[in-house]
């Protein structure tokens, strides 16, 4: 397999420590807001990655943080706790927040057939773990205590910026231009890595340490929680590109002055989501979100299959008309595959699939060229093969691209025909102009999970 790695900025070969055997950390949401579908595209590539090295045969273990603390208005230690203020403008504790995003991100990445880490880590669970990194940073001589707060020292570093193509004089502009500047750092590219002076007098989220009541900063999190489930060598790490600086750059930092040696070998990048005023953001007001795409009548899968389509490191522009093109693709697409009936006579012939399998792979195995992988699935439903090839064939690439393409297929006979008498009764209620016993039948659908959609070929309905 060969993946883009930022460390090297080189396409190369990807080699886990361990044969066979992937560790592999995603940067998981801050809590404090919901997570737009610009966000969501950052975990869709993830999941793409997650499940082409299952489908390559790796055993891989993936762990994913939950930030409910530390994590500041700016990606730097200025502006306000995201968590404390998100709480206080609605009146409400900071776990509640955390609580109900949590959920709501969780049913976002579901719907978007998403599939869940083996390891789910809220930030506020590792505590000790990050106190005990942090006092042997300070004891290796990579950190000082100034003003109250534990800072890393990034002088200490020749290669601080190694993960970025950022010049330091670059970055001495861009932090002399921000709103804030803390006066107790040594240098200006040093990153506190646990706080006692908050702010927030009432600051509700704080501990005891070593160096005083308080809390940790954003990036000690993704540190801590990473050497804690995958010890002290990972194989891939990964988030947005936003993610590049500071907050990967100050992992690394961190965690190779914490383990004395280098930690991990592959960076993962995923492009941003754009908008036309730019970078899709949680700051630029209304939030579009996975569910409100639904509320729309839109199936959350077409972003997925719009999403595939491009390359996760290209910019993908955002707007209705592209999705409601990668919506009727979809459909297409589900129609011909849904529709495919297996043959009781037709024999599956290895050799026959063995081609396509092996194209399949070869556009994954190429850092992830999912819309190549997407014509196979086309070939395939073009190709001389019979049904049941096909259909072997279509199962198989759904394994990654996870486009329910079979469904449908999927849903027992019994279920089918219950919906189908259900659909019959409503459109004859309809007819009748009857709408209080057509409402009735939809919302008796509706909690079996069974969801219907009237479109201009007829209702359609979907089981979740
Ligand atoms: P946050 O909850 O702000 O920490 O963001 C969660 C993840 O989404 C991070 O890995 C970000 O890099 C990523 N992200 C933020 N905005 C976008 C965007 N417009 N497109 C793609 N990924 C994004
Ligand atoms: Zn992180």
């Amino acid at each position: 397999m060969k993946i883009y790695n930022t460390l090297t900025r080189k396409i190369e070969e990807f080699i886990p420590n361990e044969e066979g055997k992937v560790k592999f950390y995603t940067c998981g949401p801050t809590v404090y807001h919901f997570q737009h579908i610009g966000n969501m595209r950052n975990y869709i590539g993830h999941d793409i990655l997650d499940k082409t090295l299952r489908y390559l045969g790796y055993d891989v273990y993936r762990v994913m943080n939950i930030t409910d603390v530390g994590h500041l208005t700016s990606d730097s230690d200025s502006g306000d706790d995201k968590m404390v203020k998100s709480a206080k403008d609605q009146n409400k504790t900071v776990m509640d927040i955390a609580k109900f995003y949590t959920k709501q991100f969780f049913d976002d990445f579901k719907m978007l057939n998403n599939k869940v880490p083996e390891v789910i880590a809220p930030a506020t669970d590792y505590i000790e773990d990050y106190i005990k990194i942090i006092q042997k940073i300070l004891e290796n001589g990579y950190a000082y205590i100034e003003g109250g707060n534990v800072y890393f020292d990034t002088s200490k570093l020749d290669d601080y910026y190694k993960l970025t193509n950022h010049k330091e004089d670059e970055m001495v502009v861009g932090i002399r231009e921000g709103v804030e500047y803390d006066k107790n750092k040594h240098n200006q590219a040093d990153f506190v890595l646990w706080f006692t002076k908050s702010k927030f007098e009432d600051q509700e989220l704080k501990w005891e340490s070593p160096w005083g009541y308080g809390y940790p900063g954003w990036h000690i999190e993704c540190t801590g929680i990473n050497i804690h489930y995958c010890g002290e060598y990972l194989d891939i790490h990964g988030g947005g590109i936003d993610n590049i600086f500071p907050h990967h750059t100050n992992e690394i930092a961190q965690s190779e002055a914490y383990l004395g040696h280098k930690w991990c070998n592959y960076w993962f990048h995923n492009e941003h989501l754009m908008d036309e005023s730019g970078k899709m953001s949680k700051s630029k007001g209304a939030i579009l979100t996975v569910s409100v795409l639904k509320e729309k009548g839109y199936n959350p899968l077409s972003f997925r299959y719009m999403c595939l389509a491009s390359h996760y490191r290209k910019q993908l522009v955002f707007n209705y008309e592209s999705l409601d093109n990668a919506s009727i693709s979809y459909e297409k697409l589900l129609n011909k595959t849904r529709s495919l009936k297996e043959n009781k006579n037709d024999k599956v012939n290895k050799e026959n699939i063995k081609q396509y399998q092996d194209k399949f792979k070869e556009a994954l195995e190429n850092d992830l060229n999912t819309s190549l992988a997407l014509t196979t699935l086309y070939d395939v439903l073009k190709s001389n093969l019979n049904n049941n090839e096909k259909l072997y064939l279509i199962k198989d690439f759904d394994k990654v691209l996870s486009l329910d393409l079979l469904k449908e297929n999927e849903i027992d006979d019994e279920l089918k025909k219950y919906i189908e008498t259900k659909i019959e009764e409503r459109n004859n209620a309809k007819k009748d102009k009857n709408f209080e016993l057509a409402d009735k039948i939809r919302e008796e659908l509706l909690k079996k999970n069974i969801i219907i959609k009237d479109t201009r070929e007829g209702t359609k309905y979907e089981v979740k």
